[in-house]
């Protein structure tokens, strides 16, 4: 793990890193009242949603997460595995 934040300890972000880039990945899991609203999931704590944007620094502590670079590139992506869109 290239940063490890008190903010991120849930396990439900995390940081990866792709050659000089950074990724920030936050995902939703599946709860309870999930699970009986849509029946594409199948257990609790499936993931449902990650989102995944390129930083530069990490959002929660302020700690710098690239190592001189300038450009990060705002975009994201976005991958949904529920049924419910
Ligand atoms: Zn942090």
């Amino acid at each position: 793990m290239i940063h490890s934040c008190p903010s991120c300890s849930l396990g439900e972000v995390w940081f990866e890193e792709d050659g000089p880039d950074v990724y920030l990945n936050l995902n939703r899991v599946a709860t309870d009242e999930d699970l009986e609203r849509d029946h594409y999931l199948e257990y609790e704590g499936q993931i449902i949603e990650i989102v995944k944007i390129q930083v530069a620094f990490c959002p929660y502590c302020g700690e710098k997460l690239t190592s001189g670079k300038e450009v990060v590139v705002p975009q994201f992506q976005h991958h949904n595995f529920g049924g419910r869109k």
